[in-house]
């Protein structure tokens, strides 16, 4: 795994998603890359464990991205991905989870096509994906639910303006990304649109992780039992009567 591989191509930018936490959900295609890769630039999420694929000559840059203590503004991301790419590096730009879910992946191979840096994005298991399996929560189920929606509970401007009649509807799960800090309008406006306050409601931190967290609640109680748990992000918020489900499809011991 640490040798550069032939198709880990010089001068271009491989943009890849790392899954939720635990390294073993990792891609084959993933590990390949980060162990061939020269330069490795990588987030707060995700990360752990994944870094020990490199090289050891590998040049690792944190480009930060907890929710409000990004290390380097999105702008200088982009910009330094392409300048690693024209100086000839085999570059891996490592997202938690999927990149092209709530991880800006699109922003970023944005500025590489109109630099004309080559570029391949490899998928990741995503926050929901893996946070629902880890903590015994089917995202679908034939006798629950028919659609499964994810949202993002943080918008660019900091409120949360969102469909909330359509998120409102029954027979759907609605997994909240980034959902933590507007937990209690999230509730209050599904209640507002027509979800009972006993709906079910689920809160997972550090998902796949040996610090996960799960939390089963329902839309009336979260807010409190939220605030009470102290949790913070990394979260993400399930909510649908499969979270009913959890108590006796836990699996997963940390
Ligand atoms: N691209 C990522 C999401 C990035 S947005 C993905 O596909 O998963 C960051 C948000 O994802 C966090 O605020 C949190 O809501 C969620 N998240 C990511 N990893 C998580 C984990 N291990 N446990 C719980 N939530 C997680």
């Amino acid at each position: 795994m640490n040798k550069p591989h032939t198709s880990c191509n010089p001068g271009t930018v491989y943009l890849v998603g790392s899954g939720p936490g635990d390294p073993e959900l990792l891609t084959l295609k993933a590990a390949r890359l980060v162990g061939a890769a020269d330069v490795i630039v990588y987030d707060h999420l995700g990360a752990e464990g994944v870094l020990d694929l490199a090289r050891p000559d590998a040049e690792k840059i944190y480009a930060g991205k907890e929710a409000s203590n990004h290390a380097l503004p999105q702008e200088e991301i982009n910009v330094l991905l392409v300048r690693l790419a024209k100086q000839g590096k085999r570059v891996v730009r490592l997202k938690g989870g999927d990149p092209f879910i709530f991880g800006r992946g699109g922003e970023e191979i944005e500025t590489l096509a109109e630099n004309g840096v080559p570029f391949e994005v490899v998928p990741g298991v995503t926050a929901a994906s893996g946070c629902g399996s880890y903590a015994g929560i089917p995202l679908t189920h034939r006798d629950h639910a028919q659609i499964c929606v994810f949202a993002t509970g943080h918008l660019k401007d900091g409120s949360v303006n969102l469909d909330w009649k359509a998120l409102a509807r029954p027979g759907q799960t609605v997994v909240f990304y980034m959902g933590i800090g507007g937990v209690s309008e999230i509730c209050s406006q599904l209640m507002s649109n027509g979800l009972p306050a006993n709906h079910p409601a689920a809160v997972i931190q550090h998902g796949t992780s040996r610090r996960q967290r799960v939390l089963t609640s329902d839309l009336g109680s979260l807010p409190e039992a939220v605030a009470a748990s102290g949790i913070k992000p990394p979260a993400l918020i399930i909510i649908g009567t499969v979270v009913s489900m959890q108590k006796r499809l836990a699996w997963f011991k940390p």
